[in-house]
């Protein structure tokens, strides 16, 4: 894929960025080893107080560069907009609760016969992000808050059609007063990879992206010995019980659905309704998903709009014309608007059943499928077969549901009555084929960080 910037608004190339020559990449890596051995050893406070410097500088900058991310990769301004303040958000939280989550753990020294004995976390060195497109400034800046506020140095290969963003990104800690080198972005193609995470000069990785790139880069780190994270797809389950207020649970319904044009790793996907309600949802769902206005996302009243990318919406096509043609029904959309642009309507589907593609996989678009249950027991049984195990979300009034809920269900994050979202303040990831480890929170923080056991002696 070419280093690019291309519109999905109408498919023009905006802007071609050259990939890092062999030695302009080896004089990234040499200088990223160079400023890990010494940011190391910076202060916790001078880390906050870089972090600090860029959230002011990001907040200056919210319109252009939320502009930058409609013009990369499509997403509505709005939607641009409130991922730029998630970014200065997560920024103010590491520099402030940065320095709690680095603090020492002491242990229990009598039971281990020791005078002392503590855990001092401790930064592993030069980390490498893969990172994807859809919330182009959010997912690295959930990397790389936490790192750099860590000790480690972060090296940034994100997707080809985001260029601008990933420049900016190197830019903006740079210019916060972070040393040399310790951020720096990668242009290069997803085939080097391997040779980055090779390089013994790199600790460890964390991708997020999908299924096949997640195979790849873990195989790699496996064979290397080296610590990777995970954040790979999801088909997120949404279940609706009656005790919900429907009108409620329908708008988030089409919010999860259709945010960020539908392609969130979070987004809902997989909808169970309750049979007692099923037409009452399905009425309501439909209509408030054929009321999105789709257009130019720069335009202030569009809900949806295109896909990021010419494969991307071939992608989407491509599932929903197999659904189809084994049974399913469309209920609404389904089919690609004629002009220019990677455009795809919010399109709802019923009779979804094993043989299809969709029901095994992740469709990254605002294509909904949605399946009456005769019980919460059934919703569950069917969310749990799913490979995918991500977010996952309940409507529910009743005590009991909730308590089988979030007992029972198999994904990373179980949201009871909310949209599946990310917050710094808590943990972020899923189990089975979505990925393993955690971003955000300390937990997140700690994944790239050597605990260091320390047990000293009585004296003689
Ligand atoms: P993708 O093709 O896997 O790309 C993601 C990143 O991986 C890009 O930087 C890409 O580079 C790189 N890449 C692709 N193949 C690779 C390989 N074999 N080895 C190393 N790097 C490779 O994913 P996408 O289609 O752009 O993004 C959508 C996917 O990301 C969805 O499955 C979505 O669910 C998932 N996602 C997950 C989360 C989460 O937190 N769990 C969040 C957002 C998205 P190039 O661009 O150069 O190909």
């Amino acid at each position: 894929m070419a280093i690019a910037t291309t519109s999905p608004v109408t498919g023009e190339v905006l802007r071609r960025f050259d990939e890092l020559t062999p030695e302009e990449l080896e004089d990234k890596l040499a200088r990223a080893a160079a400023a890990a051995a010494s940011y190391r050893l910076t202060s916790i406070e001078e880390r906050a107080g870089w972090l600090q410097h860029a959230a002011e500088r990001l907040e200056k900058e919210i319109e252009s560069v939320s502009r930058m991310i409609t013009t990369e990769m499509g997403k509505t301004f709005r939607a641009a907009e409130e991922e730029v303040v998630k970014c200065v958000h997560g920024l103010r939280f590491y520099a402030a609760e940065g320095p709690a989550f680095l603090r020492d753990l002491d242990g229990d020294s009598g039971r281990v016969h020791a005078k002392q004995t503590f855990v001092t976390y401790q930064p592993i060195g030069v980390v490498l992000a893969v990172m994807p497109w859809n919330l182009p400034l959010w997912q690295a800046m959930r990397f790389a808050a936490p790192a750099l506020m860590a000790g480690n140095v972060g090296l940034l290969k994100h997707a080809s059609n985001v260029p601008q963003c990933a420049l900016y990104l190197e830019e903006l800690f740079r210019d916060a007063g972070f040393p040399d080198d310790v951020f720096q972005t990668l242009l290069i193609s997803a085939r080097r990879v391997e040779q980055v995470l090779r390089d013994p000069r790199v600790a460890a990785a964390t991708l997020t992206g999908s299924e096949p790139a997640g195979r790849s880069v873990a195989t790699i780190a496996g064979d290397e010995i080296k610590k990777v994270v995970l954040e790979l797809g999801g088909s997120d389950p949404f279940i609706v019980m009656p005790s919900t207020n429907l009108d409620r649970a329908t708008d988030v319904a089409v919010k999860a659905r259709c945010l960020n044009n539908g392609q969130s790793c979070i987004n809902g996907k997989r909808f169970f309704v309750h049979q007692d309600i099923g037409d009452a949802f399905i009425e309501m769902f439909v209509a408030k998903m054929g009321a999105l206005v789709v257009g130019d996302p720069m335009d202030e009243g569009t809900d949806v709009g295109p896909l990021a990318t010419e494969s991307g919406r071939r992608d989407v096509e491509s599932y929903v014309d197999d659904a189809v043609g084994k049974g399913a029904t469309v209920l609404l959309g389904g089919q690609r608007p004629d002009g220019p642009g990677w455009f795809y309507p919010p399109t709802v589907l019923t009779g979804i059943t094993p043989e299809m593609n969709m029901y095994h996989e992740e469709v990254f678009g605002p294509v909904a499928q949605v399946w009456t249950v005769p019980s919460l027991e059934e919703a569950l049984r069917e969310a749990n077969g799913h490979p995918y195990g991500l977010g996952s979300n309940l409507w529910s009034e009743d005590e009991a549901e909730r308590e089988l809920f979030v007992r029972d269900v198999q994904s990373g994050m179980a949201f009871v009555n909310g949209n599946t979202t990310s917050y710094p303040e808590i943990p972020f990831g899923g189990v089975k084929r979505s990925g393993y480890g955690r971003e955000l929170s300390d937990l997140g923080m700690r994944e790239f960080m050597n605990a260091k056991t320390v047990w000293i002696g009585q004296d003689a």
